[in-house]
């Protein structure tokens, strides 16, 4: 899929990082390659090759507590479950936590996440990312106020942006440039007046992404009207945080107004429609933002309030919201796809360089396998109807980001997962054992 939503049949060849060539230009491409160049093959027949899906929106520091959330409601889910477990994390159930999720997001065709982590350990984070090979944009949760926040998770506003300095300094130059350093206060609620105007300075003068939540829940929306005395958006315009670097997850209680205020200052979305409805936070108006023409993207949000980390389930459940709000004009599962993948990548910042197969773009691909009962017999010739409606992460054949294969038919390149679940397993229960000793029930 190019930017204009172009399908053809034919070869894709990358050299090095980058996609050299497509279509029949390919193989003409590879004759006139020097003798001896060594080129691996990989058999896609059967299959869609796709650019590897941005998985927008998620908390890999939240995967190791899968299952140990169930309650249905943000603030509630927040303060008795997250912020404890988020708190009784150390460097090894991070690394273990943030392996399980990028084990299931590449094996499930993700080439790129944009992070939110909690806000101790965030080195770990970078480290995991950078060998297990995938595209991250990543950043701590900044917190410095707000109810129920344990107190060890309360840092001073000044202290969390050196430290993001610090990080966007180690981690932006790492990695071949697949990793980027974002500002990640994590909610209203959570952040004072001075943190939000320091984040707002910092990321103009950075150039840093402004990674946060917005408008999520109904709760959580009166308590920001009741506490700031105006709604999200305009409280972030006012504190100068909305602009074409912000990145707000949700957006469910967004409204026209609100809506308006956001295509101004050119900021973007992200729709996170599983998490949504587990948390019972309600129905994005995903057509209103594209219809505005809001960039936004598509994210599974974290393993604690999902459960899963399947772009494919998060597809489907995107179509069926827009199905049920606008009977009569849904989006189209093509516009799906492309808020899984190109529209994803320029919410991101990153548009010229991932979210299309283009010549020069970087090598970020994924393989479905349409040849399956669950998208024959027509998977190749409605591919977009096969990718929202019918595929799964397990049809994922391949997966390569940045020219480098990270997941081939079952067998990950950079992750072992056996030994990552054991991993993850040993370390949820040591993290449960010292949240129980911090005093959560
Ligand atoms: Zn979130």
């Amino acid at each position: 899929m190019d930017a204009t939503g172009t399908v053809m049949r034919g070869d894709l060849l990358i050299l090095g990082d980058s996609i050299a060539a497509l279509g029949p230009s390919a193989r003409e491409h590879v004759a006139r390659l020097p003798a001896g160049t060594r080129l691996e093959r990989f058999d896609a027949s059967g299959c869609l090759v796709l650019p590897g899906f941005v998985q927008a929106h998620v908390h890999l520091c939240q995967t190791l507590f899968r299952g140990l959330a169930e309650q249905s409601d943000l603030l509630h889910w927040l303060r008795e479950s997250i912020w404890p477990l988020e708190n009784a994390h150390n460097e090894t159930s991070m690394a273990a936590s943030v392996r399980l999720g990028i084990c299931e997001l590449v094996a499930g065709g993700v080439t790129c996440v944009n992070d939110m982590g909690t806000v101790r350990h965030s080195d770990v984070v970078g480290e995991v990312l950078a060998t297990t090979g995938i595209r991250a944009v990543f950043g701590p949760a900044l917190m410095d106020a707000g109810d129920g926040v344990p107190p060890g998770m309360l840092v001073p506003a000044g202290r969390q942006l050196e430290e993001a300095v610090r990080l966007a300094k180690r981690f932006d130059a790492d990695a071949g440039g697949r990793l980027r350093v974002s500002l990640a206060p994590r909610f209203i609620l959570s952040c004072s007046e001075e943190l939000w105007r320091d984040v707002a300075a910092l990321s103009r003068e950075r150039g840093m992404l402004v990674h946060t939540h917005i408008a999520e829940a109904p709760t959580e929306g009166a308590e920001v009207k009741g506490a700031k005395g105006e709604h999200a958006a305009p409280y972030f315009a006012r504190h100068d945080v909305l602009s074409e670097r912000f990145v707000g997850a949700h957006g469910v209680w967004l409204d026209d107004a609100e809506l308006d205020v956001v295509k101004h200052a050119g900021a973007a979305l992200v729709h996170c429609p599983g998490s949504n409805l587990k948390l019972g936070s309600g129905f994005a108006d995903v057509k209103a933002w594209r219809d505005r023409g809001i960039r936004c993207g598509i994210g599974s949000d974290g393993g604690a309030c999902n459960n899963r980390l399947d772009t494919f389930a998060e597809m489907g459940l995107a179509s069926g919201i827009t199905r049920v709000k606008h009977r009569a004009a849904p989006l189209p599962a093509r516009d799906i796809v492309a808020m899984a993948t190109c529209d994803g990548a320029r919410a991101l910042g990153l548009g010229d360089r991932i979210g299309s197969l283009e010549v020069g773009k970087q090598a970020d691909i994924a393989c479905v396998d349409v040849a399956t009962p669950r998208c024959a017999p027509f998977g190749e010739e409605q591919p977009y109807a096969a990718l929202v409606h019918g595929a799964s992460s397990g049809d994922i054949t391949l997966t390569v980001a940045a020219g480098k294969v990270l997941y081939d038919w079952g067998d990950w390149k950079t992750l072992d997962p056996l030994a990552v679940v054991e991993d993850a397993r040993r370390e949820g229960a040591a993290l449960l054992k010292r949240a129980a000793a911090a005093g959560r029930a």
